[in-house]
């Protein structure tokens, strides 16, 4: 039986997956299920740019690189965040991705007396991945969408973030894989079989 979900208590759940995963498409229907905010530092970092902040202006360069942005600025902006919601009900999609910002994470949540109630990670294959980049440049245009840009998303992924896997896989209460291969429906019927 699905847990009951009550809105005005704190939930924090994690979305962890390569870039293509479909964590972006797979938050929103979480968030709209559960109650809880969408907290995609990939988004916040795209409102600074077409906002033309100093943030965004310096940001740009480094995200249409597929590189990604200090740890510092991200985990200032979480923070800023998560300072502002109360109850703290919030999902993170593609946050944390370096070990630093997972350790920043923790701290941050520890002082609030917080905890990530579940780590989900969306598995799907390399190639179909490529495949849906390749699809969504053409409908969304993003710049950082062009086939050398998402080689080394995959690159970094596999190098920074990927780490993190061991990293809340060692934890207590371990880390959710999922399979993100299928339609959008299937997926997201998986993702609430795992948390219920
Ligand atoms: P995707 O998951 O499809 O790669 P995102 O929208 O999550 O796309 O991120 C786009 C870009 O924004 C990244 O390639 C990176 O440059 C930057 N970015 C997003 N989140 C972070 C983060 N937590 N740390 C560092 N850079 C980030």
């Amino acid at each position: 039986m699905a847990k009951e979900t009550s809105f005005d208590t704190a939930e924090l759940l994690l979305f962890m997956g390569p870039p293509g995963a479909g964590k972006g498409t797979q938050a929103k229907l979480l968030c709209e299920a559960r109650g809880l905010e969408q907290l995609s530092t990939g988004d916040m970092l795209r409102s600074h740019v077409s906002e033309g902040t100093e943030l965004g202006k310096k940001a740009k360069a480094i995200m249409d690189a597929g590189e990604l942005v200090s740890d510092d600025v991200i985990i200032a902006m979480v923070q800023a965040k998560l300072e502002e919601m109360q109850p703290v009900r919030v999902l993170f999609d593609g946050f944390p991705r370096t070990t630093a910002q997972a350790e920043a994470l923790d701290e941050l949540l520890a002082e609030a007396s917080l905890k990530i109630d579940s780590v989900i990670l969306l598995e799907v294959n390399e190639d179909e991945l490529v495949e849906r980049l390749l699809q969504r440049a053409q409908e969304q245009g993003r710049d950082d969408d062009t086939e050398e840009v998402i080689r080394n998303r995959m690159k970094v992924f596999h190098t920074q973030t990927a780490p993190l896997i061991d990293y809340y896989g060692q934890k207590e209460d371990g880390i959710k894989a999922v399979d993100g291969m299928g339609d959008v429906a299937a997926v997201s019927e998986r993702i609430a079989k795992v948390l219920s």
